[in-house]
């Protein structure tokens, strides 16, 4: 979660008198923000940092249960907690720093200082930092619970799944599943929880299509009858789809686990081109890292968390969502309102909002405009989305700028009112204004009374508390205010811009969370160091992102991407550059993995998977500028387009590493570090081509080859016992119990590979 403000947060009723004070002194901060750093701050140095997500899971082996532990949240203060030096000083002294997060048994860690970019040992470090918070968290815990990095605990919702077991009766979410004692006690996180049901007038309705398997009933039967609160009744009115199982509270989504990514970009003008660029990557990565094919005790028929938890927060009312409201439902009768809040639900009946200020873009027409000069309130996407537009100004790089207006073709309303202070500042061009103004559509969620004042030339958690909530696919993120008497060198140390990457799912193991961290971050820096021109339509990404829900779009799909010969890249300047250019770093008779086969022929890699096989040529899209293209053909190249793995190589061979001796010590340091990242890079690689399956892959095979599955879609309890237990080998990378499994899980090179050099 973003920033933890302390203090008494106000009740929705209260807080939403102060909803335009908040956006208010937010813009008047983020202007205060921009002229103090938005031509200075340049040079910066490319720092940058993951977020790791744990799930604290006790695990019972003679019961054979495994079960979410949310009596353990005592460890986040003392690992963070100065007073404590015992525990705080184990973290602290492994440059780890541990976050709160939305679920009570989970917790984020990050390194305390970011890494510094500019050395190769900074890339596989941060697999070794990764481990040292397992460690760390782990030793002060019994040995029966567990830090897992699961995206999603497969049991979470159905009956007795936490310890000690908890009754779902709580008023906060008013979930007919999920117990309020899930949520992190900090103020904040019910009040969160509590205030969405408000705004949006019912609880979040999410809907995931049921795997159809030979015994299933298409029918989510876990839904109780009950007569506690009157939102109870709302499964029942049209919240729940036929088909689908159907979840009501925000923790299905915030209390599922991700990866994030946070990079510095030199000035303003490279995080603006760094965040467009990476815009087109972010179907592809959560491809790439799927990892969630159950939810609540269902398998179900898609592969990822991410429209779950755009789902858990989404504070749309049904206007705004432009769908109606359940059948039979009646606003004033049964229901829990109090008068403030008919009010507001009249009005936005009556089509006036709380705030009048909204108004939509046309598609492609960049005159703003109110419709029948009345503001519109409908609003097409969650405030947990994929980005809306591009960013970019026009006077970055050195070549023409690649934007053009046509790519930013959704509808995407915008608080116009914000839009017009932003443009008549000096400082904000249109894209930065029109990006602002759509964040700033936003209510702020949780107010704390004692914050309602602040001081805009020095602080800005009312900017925060908008942009924080809103939850997109990447973050742009300016610098904070920082004290006008602080020096240069104070100010080097403060973070500046950057641009943050927040699509990918966790993955079960450090070797491979520290891989598809540092693969997004090394193919940043190919990117700023190449500059190529990824731009497709906003539109296409979205097409995209629902691509990547899809059941093993790795191997069955095709996504938009730029047609390989308009990137800006030509594959002859990038050949000899594939994985086997880290050979020169192999011993021979070393269990290395080398260079493997899938890149001895060149362009075509060698999976393995029948469905593979089948998957070429390319569909050209309406402007033809753009066609769709397997992962396979995105990362590891074709014909026309050299591969995400090429710039990555090319970018170690002549920036990271310019100077290699023309015969490197085998077995030296540098050799370890480059095997490790080819590993890394070997890793995405495989998983794009289809040799080694995705995690969503992985643990639905593991659940459909399980003698304790009755082919029916239900993930029962001693089942999903024995899904925790692969899940929690295949974490200790501990090849001795279990061989097989790290097989099936890696593919057999990588996984002889770390069995004979994890430590
Ligand atoms: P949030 O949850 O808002 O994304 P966190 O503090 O949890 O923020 O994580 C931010 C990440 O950014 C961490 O990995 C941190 O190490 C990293 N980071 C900190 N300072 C910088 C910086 N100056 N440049 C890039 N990354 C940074
Ligand atoms: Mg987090
Ligand atoms: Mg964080
Ligand atoms: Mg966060
Ligand atoms: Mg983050
Ligand atoms: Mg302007």
């Amino acid at each position: 979660m973003g920033l933890l403000s302390l203090g008494t947060p106000l009740d929705w009723h209260e807080s939403k008198k102060l909803n335009e004070h908040v956006r208010d002194n937010g813009i008047t901060q983020l202007i205060n923000i921009f002229k103090q750093h938005a031509r200075s701050r340049s040079n910066d140095r490319f720092y940058w940092g993951d977020e790791v997500e744990y799930m604290l899971v006790e695990i019972d082996d003679e019961a054979r249960t495994a079960r979410l532990a949310i009596d353990r949240d005592y460890i986040l203060s003392d690992l963070s907690d100065p007073d404590k030096p015992e525990s705080y000083l184990k973290a602290t002294e492994k440059n780890v720093s541990f976050h709160p997060e939305y679920g009570r048994y989970m917790i984020e860690a990050t390194p305390l200082r970011p890494y510094d970019g500019l050395s190769l040992s900074d890339y596989t470090y941060v697999e070794e930092n990764i481990r040292d918070r397992r460690i760390v968290s782990q030793s002060e815990l019994p040995p029966t619970i567990r830090p897992l990095t699961l995206t999603v605990f497969p049991r979470i919702g159905c009956e007795t799944f936490t310890s000690p077991p908890a009754k779902p009766i709580g008023p906060a979410s008013q979930s007919l599943f999920l117990p309020d004692e899930i949520i992190n006690r900090h103020a904040r996180f019910p009040t969160l929880t509590a205030n969405i049901r408000k705004r949006r007038g019912c609880k979040v309705a999410i809907n995931l299509p049921i795997y159809p398997d030979i015994n299933t009933k298409l029918i989510d039967d876990s839904i109780p009858h009950r007569d506690l609160f009157s939102s109870d009744q709302e499964a029942f009115l049209g919240a729940s789809k036929p088909g689908h199982v159907y979840m009501d509270s925000m923790g299905f989504g915030m209390g599922a686990s991700c990866l994030q990514v946070t990079m510095q970009a030199s000035d303003i003008s490279e995080a603006r081109y760094l965040y467009d660029s990476l815009a087109p990557f972010t179907p592809i990565l959560l491809s790439l890292s799927a990892a969630a094919p159950i939810f609540k005790g269902f398998l179900v028929n898609q592969d990822v968390r991410w429209n779950v938890i755009s789902g858990a927060v989404d504070d749309r009312t049904f206007i705004e969502r432009d769908v109606e409201p359940y059948a039979g439902y009646d606003f004033f009768g049964g229901l829990d309102v109090d008068d403030q809040t008919k009010e507001h639900l009249i009005n936005l009946g009556g089509g006036r909002g709380v705030n009048g200020d909204r108004v939509i873009n046309n598609y492609g027409d960049t005159n703003l405009k109110t419709v029948d000069s009345k503001p519109i309130q409908k609003i097409p996407k969650s405030r947990y989305d994929s980005i809306d537009a591009y960013l970019s100004d026009h006077t970055y790089s050195k070549k023409d700028s690649y934007f053009k207006e046509e790519y930013n073709d959704i509808f995407s309303p915008i608080n116009k009112k914000v839009y017009d202070r932003l443009i008549s500042n000096k400082e904000f061009d249109h894209n930065l204004a029109y990006h602002f103004a759509h964040l700033f559509i936003r209510d702020p969620l949780v107010i704390f009374s004692e914050r309602v004042d602040q001081d805009n030339s020095l602080e800005n958690d009312h900017f925060e508390n908008i942009q924080s909530t809103n939850w997109q696919t990447l973050r742009f993120k300016p610098p904070a205010l920082y004290p006008e008497d602080m020096t240069e060198a104070q100010l080097q140390d403060k973070p500046g811009w950057r641009v943050e990457f927040r699509p990918m799912e966790i993955q079960l193991t450090d070797f491979e969370n520290a891989a598809y961290s540092v693969f997004v971050v090394l193919l940043s820096k190919a990117i700023l160091k190449f500059q190529p021109d990824f731009y497709i339509p906003i539109s296409k990404i979205d097409e995209n992102m629902e691509i990547a829900h899809r059941v093993d779009s790795v191997l069955n799909d095709k996504f938009w991407f730029k047609n390989g010969n308009l990137c800006k890249l030509e594959n002859k300047d990038f050949a000899g550059y594939d994985l086997s250019w880290f050979d020169r770093f192999v011993n021979k008779g070393n269990d290395t993995l080398a260079s493997e086969n899938v890149y001895v022929n060149g362009y075509v890699s060698n999976g393995t998977m029948d469905s593979v096989k089948s998957r070429s040529g390319s569909i050209k899209g309406e402007s033809c500028n753009e066609s769709k293209y397997t992962t396979d053909a995105i990362i590891n190249g074709n014909h026309e387009f050299p591969g995400l793995i090429r710039m990555i190589v090319k970018m170690i061979a002549t920036e990271l590493a310019p100077d290699l001796p023309q015969c490197p010590e085998k077995d030296s340091e540098l050799a370890k570090r480059m095997l490790r990242i080819q590993c890394y890079l070997s890793l995405i690689s495989q998983r794009a081509s289809g040799k080694i399956p995705t995690i969503a892959h992985w643990l639905r095979s593991r659940v459909l080859t399980n003698p304790l599955y009755k082919k029916d879609s239900k993930i029962s309890d001693p089942l999903a016992y024995e899904l925790i237990k692969d899940c929690e080998k295949v974490s200790d990378l501990d090849g001795s119990k279990d061989p097989q499994l790290l097989k099936d899980y890696f593919g057999e090179s990588l996984a002889n590979y770390l069995c004979a050099h994890s430590s």
